[in-house]
């Protein structure tokens, strides 16, 4: 049977969604709200599980990873607290859905103000991947996609006024805390293989401020200062 869905219905469904999740007092900040009721998620999503875009749950991407479920990408994106004009650096970049909805916020939101987003994925054809989603979506503009280690950083653009890591670490990698700059944010869930916690880092003149937040799951981060494969 072939399941269709048309834009309306995408866009009805999506703003459901979000305000279900503000309801629940998961979403707070008007521009992380307005962000994700204006990027398409349907379009990061492999065709034939496009119908199910606006289930509010992890869907497989290929590669043996995943695209987050839409609550964990609201929660991260409000701990992480981007602004316009931020540069902000993505470690996973996955489907290319987190990146967009940064960008969308950082850059596209007010052009003036030159924010962009570099994201990083280890899998070359996932990368690929997310370069035809953000460019069918215009969000290529602000987004670049790096295929490499993202435990390493990446040190060309540093310092990040934001960073996000979007899979699980054994502990914060230290090229990363090097690369954030002084009063910057990282986000990133840290814990076990099966079980992290949010954990969110303020960089400081001479410290490093920390606050555990929400336990969550997620594939492993794996590379020299992550999971070793
Ligand atoms: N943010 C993504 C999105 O919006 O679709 C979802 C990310 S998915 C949960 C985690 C991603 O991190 C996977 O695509 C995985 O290949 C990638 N990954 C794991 N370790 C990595 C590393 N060291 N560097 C870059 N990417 C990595």
């Amino acid at each position: 049977m072939v399941c269709y869905l048309s834009k309306y219905n995408y866009i009805s469904e999506r703003e459901y969604v979000i305000d279900y999740l503000v309801r629940l007092g998961y979403l707070k900040n008007p521009l992380v709200i307005k962000a994700l009721k204006t990027v398409p998620r349907e379009e990061f999503i492999p065709e034939h599980l496009r119908r199910y875009a606006y289930v509010d749950q992890p869907l497989p991407i290929g590669y043996g990873q995943t695209i987050s479920a839409i609550h964990m990408v609201a929660i991260m994106t409000e701990e992480l607290d981007p602004k316009p004009g931020n540069k902000v650096l993505e470690i996973g970049t996955g489907s290319g859905y987190q990146a967009a909805v940064l960008a969308e916020i950082v850059a596209k939101s007010d052009p003036e103000k030159k924010g962009f987003v570099y994201t990083i994925e280890r899998i070359s054809e996932l990368a690929e991947f997310a370069r035809r989603n953000l460019s069918r979506t215009g969000y290529d503009k602000y987004v670049k996609v790096i295929v490499g280690d993202g435990t390493l950083g990446y040190p060309d653009e540093a310092p990040y006024d934001r960073i996000i890591v979007t899979a699980g670490a054994p502990d914060v990698p230290k090229p990363l805390i090097e690369q954030l700059s002084i009063g910057g944010r990282m986000v990133i869930p840290v814990g076990d293989k099966f079980l992290q916690r949010l954990l969110v880092l303020d960089k400081k003149e001479s410290k490093i401020d920390k606050r555990w937040g929400i336990e969550c799951v997620f594939v492993p981060l794996v590379g020299e200062y992550g999971w070793k494969e």
